[in-house]
């Protein structure tokens, strides 16, 4: 099973790919935004960075739960809250397991994923993070019943970026970009292009 090396692994390769994609998903943010995403996701990982080292986490869920407390104050905007909720609900769902297997990987995506749903109310084909985060999940579930946590990993990384991918021609009807209306189609959303970052990093730490 994953334990507490590839939760901070995870976070680390998160922090990694957020200061990496900085500006990509700041100009995602530019068109149906407010071009503050890169900047907001950067900042909330390096705070995240900062507190693995000021306190170091002693269990995955801890891990998660440090990231959902910094993430909640530091990112700000609609994401810090939608984020912090994800990583707070798959701490709550890990409890204090020191390991994970692929059923127990699978649960937590999905209790991340009906965090964001519960706090931001967006559904599926709304152009936010969810439409990362929802295929992801199923592509999790469908992947753990053969029992190789990095085969769930990676499953739903490459269904995140699909799903990512896939918010380009939609209207939004959640958040910032829903201002647009129909303005809004022919444009990434940035929090799922950041989702499926996050689930990319997942991926990579198990690998
Ligand atoms: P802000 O829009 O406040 O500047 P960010 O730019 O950091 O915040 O994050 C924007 C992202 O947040 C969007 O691309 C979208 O994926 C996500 N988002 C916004 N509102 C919602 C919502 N109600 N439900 C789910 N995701 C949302
Ligand atoms: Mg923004
Ligand atoms: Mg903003």
């Amino acid at each position: 099973g994953l334990g507490l090396a590839w939760a901070v692994e995870w976070l680390r390769l998160s922090a990694g790919l957020m200061e990496e994609h900085r500006t990509e998903l700041i100009e995602l943010d530019r068109p149906i935004g407010d071009s503050d995403h890169g900047e907001n996701m950067d900042r909330g990982f390096r705070a995240v960075l900062q507190k693995l080292q000021d306190a170091p986490p002693a269990s995955p869920g801890a891990a998660l739960k440090l990231a959902a407390m910094t993430l909640m104050s530091t990112v700000g905007g609609a994401a810090g809250p939608l984020y912090g909720t994800a990583y707070l609900r798959a701490a709550t769902s890990i409890g204090d397991a020191a390991e994970l297997d692929a059923a127990a990987l699978a649960a937590a995506l999905a209790a991340a994923r009906d965090g964001i749903v519960a706090r931001g109310k967006a559904e599926s084909g709304d152009k936010t993070m969810v439409d990362a985060w929802t295929p992801a999940v199923e592509a999790a579930e469908a992947a753990a019943a053969g029992g190789d946590t990095t085969a769930v990993l990676m499953a739903a990384a490459e269904a995140a970026e699909a799903g990512a991918v896939a918010t380009d021609p939609l209207v939004a009807r959640k958040g910032r970009a829903s201002y647009l209306g129909e303005r809004s189609a022919g444009h990434r959303d940035p929090g799922a292009a950041s989702s499926a970052l996050l689930l990319r990093a997942a991926a990579t730490a198990a690998a």
